[in-house]
């Protein structure tokens, strides 16, 4: 038997709530695949901030570093937003992600299609669109150095951010992308500016090179402005995109929002050869819908999804998890964020039954 030990961080606002499914569907996939997910839960960000003054207390940093993988809720609310950046909760994301090695996150963004008009985009341009993002996670400009704000002898001040990678650092999350390619339709597209960053350039000539180790992958590269437009032009073109820290955050988000429906979105984080790895629905922590158990469970079991996939290795539980949220899709569930007229609105804790009713509806 499997088996795999797994954190629980359900930290603040619908957190709680979402996880409580995420969780309830673990169980499902253990007791039909033979594996035993032992979860032990601690607290993060606001919440752990009301108990012990800090977003992530270390005991429970330690026992993310142990785990298998970490199932992350959402942090942060109006109640920690006044609180000194150092010890917002937004912080203990930070630390996760920087001591645990996270250096590539993965942002599908895929168009369900009983919810196509959820999207701001017409129906033709994003039917079937299914796209992977990876942005490097660790590096970039967001890290570089030298950094800050200077002043000068004239009085006036000048800002500084480096955008620095390293052939490694480009390696890794290369290869972490050619091989999610290979797990998917094989064509891949790495997002640079090579035609005014020499870092960008240097990005190209590492990928084209680490390319060579895959050549059933089909390989382009593509400008970032441009890939910008032809997110929102033509977003079907694309299947895998790889790309930096900062170009990631803005392309990724453009990518989620072709779906118009952000609970509906997973994430994963994950170090080199997965060894650690933390998986969360894209939102937030929802403050003005917390408490009320309405929020969509979708994206956070879709994230339990990824873990089977990335971290454990079980596809098949992967797809039956993600077949059981496309059949009850199809048969009309809705949570308020994706109401629409005629379709079954239900709560949370609906939701998530009608994903174990399904689950079991697929297997016999
Ligand atoms: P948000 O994603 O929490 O909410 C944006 C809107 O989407 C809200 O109207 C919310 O009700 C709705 N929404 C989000 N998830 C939903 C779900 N699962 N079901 C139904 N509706 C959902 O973004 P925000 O309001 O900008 O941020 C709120 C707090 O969350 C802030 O403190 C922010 O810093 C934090 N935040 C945390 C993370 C994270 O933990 N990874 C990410 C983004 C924002």
């Amino acid at each position: 038997m499997k088996k795999y030990n797994i954190l629980a961080l359900p930290g603040d606002g619908i957190g709680p709530e979402i996880v409580n499914e995420a969780l309830r569907v673990l169980g499902k996939v253990a007791a039909r695949f033979d594996a035993e997910f032992t979860v032990n839960a601690a607290l993060v960000g606001g919440a752990s901030i009301d108990q012990s003054g800090m977003p992530l207390m270390p005991e429970v940093l330690a026992a993310a570093i142990d785990a298998d993988a970490v199932l992350l809720g959402a942090v942060g609310g109006p109640k920690w937003e006044a609180m000194d950046y150092s010890i917002r909760p937004e912080r203990a994301l930070l630390a996760l992600r920087k001591e645990l090695g996270l250096f590539v996150n993965l942002r599908p963004a895929k168009v369900y299609g009983p919810l196509i008009d959820s999207s701001t985009l017409k129906r033709e341009v994003i039917e079937g669109v299914d796209i992977m993002v990876l942005r490097e996670l660790t590096g970039g400009i967001y890290f570089g150095e030298p950094r800050g704000v200077e002043t000068l002898p004239d009085g006036t001040e000048r800002g500084i951010n480096t955008y620095v990678y390293t052939t490694p650092e480009i390696e890794r999350i290369a290869r972490a992308a050619f091989e999610v390619a290979m797990k998917r339709g094989k064509r891949l597209t790495s997002i640079d500016k090579a035609n005014v960053l020499e870092a960008t350039e240097l990005w190209r000539k590492v990928v084209i090179e680490v390319g060579k180790d895959y050549p059933e992958v089909e390989l382009s590269h593509m400008y970032v402005d441009n890939c910008a437009m032809q997110l929102v032009r033509n977003p079907g073109q694309f299947d895998v995109l790889v790309t930096g820290n900062m170009f990631g955050d803005i392309i990724s988000d453009e990518a989620a929002m072709l779906t118009g429906s952000i609970g509906m979105l997973p994430s994963a984080s994950l170090s080199a050869g997965n060894k650690h790895a933390m998986y969360e629905p894209i939102h937030g922590s929802a403050p003005d819908i917390a408490g009320q158990g309405i929020a969509n469970p979708l994206a956070t079991i879709l994230s339990v999804a990824m873990m089977l996939r990335y971290s454990f290795n079980m596809e098949d539980a992967a797809v039956w998890l993600e077949s059981a949220v496309d059949d009850v899709l199809d048969k009309g569930y809705r949570t308020p964020d994706i109401f629409t007229e005629g379709m079954r609105k239900v709560n949370c804790t609906e939701m998530g039954d009608a994903v174990l009713a399904e689950l079991e509806a697929l297997v016999s």
